[in-house]
């Protein structure tokens, strides 16, 4: 289901309330909730953005890339990176496209400590790329680790939190302790696409090696930019080729 956020907003309203018939007052009142698109304090209506916001942000609602679900133009199947790259997961999901005001929620969310913002990202995801996710019947929600350090530094990994949410709404299990990070790699942003690949190389291991209980895992991240730690993840965790992982995220850049 494709809507427009105004609609959405107005779906989701009889959703939350479904949800949260005991506790959300009592909760709102002890820690105010923020728009995740303009940070500012949410009134008791307003469930997830305040009402200035809505319009801010847009869904990917038109044609995706068929392997990571990029936006592209009409007359393309793949983005320019699927069509050079041959990618170790299956599919890719992301509701939105990474844009200014995303952006700017995501580095908050990332580095600044609202953490609370994911209940926004989880339902938006469940919403416009739930079903889809859905039909591909994964087992579990695994979210791309940190290096230990990198986390202890951060205090969370954001990409936990946002898989938790989701998997409260997908009605899935989470598993934060399949894969460890276990190299401190260069932040990916500054990198070229050959180079965040290198940089990947052995940066994550299983943390029980040999012993790989599922065949179907949604690898959870904040951002999709190149695909690279979604392969490099899939590569460790899938039996066999026949059995990539999926993958999808909030945004991809
Ligand atoms: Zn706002
Ligand atoms: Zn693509």
């Amino acid at each position: 289901m494709r809507l427009h956020p105004a609609e959405w907003i107005r779906e989701s309203a009889g959703y939350m309330k479904e949800k949260n018939k005991t506790g959300n007052w009592l909760l709102n009142a002890v820690y105010p909730r923020r728009c995740p698109i303009c940070d500012g304090l949410l009134s008791r209506e307003e469930l997830y953005l305040c009402r200035n916001c809505v319009e801010k942000i847009h869904p990917i609602l038109g044609a995706r890339c068929k392997k990571c679900g990029k936006p592209v133009g009409s007359e393309e199947e793949f983005c320019r990176d699927c069509s050079r790259t041959r990618h170790s997961f299956d599919r890719g999901f992301a509701p939105y496209g990474y844009h200014g005001e995303l952006e700017a929620s995501l580095m908050r969310f990332k580095y600044h400590e609202r953490q609370e913002y994911a209940g926004f990202y989880a339902h938006a995801a469940f919403f416009y790329v739930g079903k889809q996710i859905q039909r591909r019947n994964p087992e579990v929600l695994v979210p791309v680790p940190l290096h230990p350090a990198r986390q202890r530094q951060r205090g969370y990994n954001q990409a936990e939190v946002f898989a938790e949410k989701l998997a409260e709404e997908m009605e899935l299990p989470m598993n934060a302790r399949l894969i460890r990070r276990v190299k401190k790699t260069k932040r990916q942003k500054e990198l070229g696409p050959a180079e965040r690949r290198k940089n990947l190389e052995g940066a994550f291991a299983l943390a029980k090696p040999g012993q790989m209980k599922y065949c179907r895992i949604l690898l959870v991240d904040d951002i999709y930019t190149t695909g690279s730690t979604v392969d490099a993840l899939s590569l460790i965790t899938s039996p066999s080729p026949r059995d990539r992982t999926r993958s999808r995220m909030p945004s991809s850049a």
